[in-house]
């Protein structure tokens, strides 16, 4: 049975970190999270001038993971274990925060001296309570490593992060079963995916327009699924543009969710205990560059 689209959200343009601009349909007025999917940020697409790139200067996390999938431009990323690399245009990072780290995430040296596109996204994936205290863990997957499949007629186009899609299965590792595909599709596409009955699932549109189970939704809408073994994905023929969209959602973790901007726990106390292990450098600080 195809799930049927039981809610429709619109992204707020809003500002985060030093000053780049997003579009987030979750969290928002109508809908706190999608267990376990926390967050969804669209970051741009900005085009900066020569010294107008703006970012995440050095900040802390615990308790849940962020996944970064860059489209456009170079992020540069830092942190407290001294880990640091660059994310391209395709490339996915998947940081497990775990019991806590301290990170930048700025756009690219290049970027912020010639200017250029920066556009991509960050979502939080909650972790359950026996893993809010794991080690740290990176997973950075080049672009040529993300599995992709193409539908029959050639009109659909997927890149697997997480999950199976088009009998393609993703290549990183997640603590527990998420979705997170990328769909690629012209007009005329038409494609039913089958998903895991158990798994919570939403459709976010951010180029074009699209229909699921009869319900159109449209560039910047985040449509919440609901129960069934099966999303049906379809542009219109005549539609003059191709459509992107990101499915994303995982099995429901059932758990209580207390946030307190970048920490994700199970209860006050915790979160009490993840600011002072902050405030007192227990989740490290970022060493210069020599
Ligand atoms: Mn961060």
């Amino acid at each position: 049975m195809d799930r049927p689209v039981t809610q429709v959200i619109k992204a707020r343009h809003q500002t985060e970190g030093g000053g780049f601009k997003i579009r987030r349909p979750l969290p928002s007025a109508g809908l706190r999270y999608l267990d376990p999917v926390l967050l969804i940020d669209e970051m741009g697409p900005v085009d900066y001038r020569p010294g107008e790139g703006v970012g995440a200067p050095d900040h802390p996390h615990r308790g849940f993971e962020t996944v970064t999938y860059m489209l456009d431009g170079e992020f540069e990323h830092r942190d407290s274990a001294g880990h640091a690399g660059s994310l391209l245009p395709g490339d996915v990072q998947w940081m497990t925060a775990g019991r806590g780290i301290v990170h930048s995430e700025m756009p690219s040296t290049r970027i912020m001296e010639e200017g250029g596109r920066v556009h991509g996204f960050q979502i939080w994936v909650n972790l359950p309570a026996r893993l809010k205290m794991t080690q740290p863990r990176y997973q950075e997957v080049a672009a040529s490593s993300i599995p992709e499949a193409v539908s029959d007629d050639g009109l659909a186009r997927v890149r697997v992060i997480a999950g199976e899609a088009l009998d393609v299965s993703a290549r990183i590792d997640t603590h527990t079963p998420i979705l997170y595909h990328h769909w690629i599709l012209q007009p005329g596409a038409r494609v039913t995916q089958s998903l895991p009955i158990e798994s919570n699932a939403m459709l976010y549109v951010f180029a074009g327009a699209i229909e699921s189970a009869g319900k159109p939704l449209v560039d910047g809408e985040l449509g919440i699924l609901g129960k069934g073994d099966t999303v049906n994905l379809s542009v219109p023929v005549e539609a003059t543009d191709a459509a992107q969209v990101l499915l994303l959602g995982g099995v429901p973790l059932g758990e209580a969710v207390v946030q307190h901007g970048p920490f994700v726990m199970n209860t006050r106390e915790e979160i009490n205990q993840a600011i002072t292990d902050y405030q007192q450098g227990r989740m490290g600080v970022i060493q210069q560059a020599g």
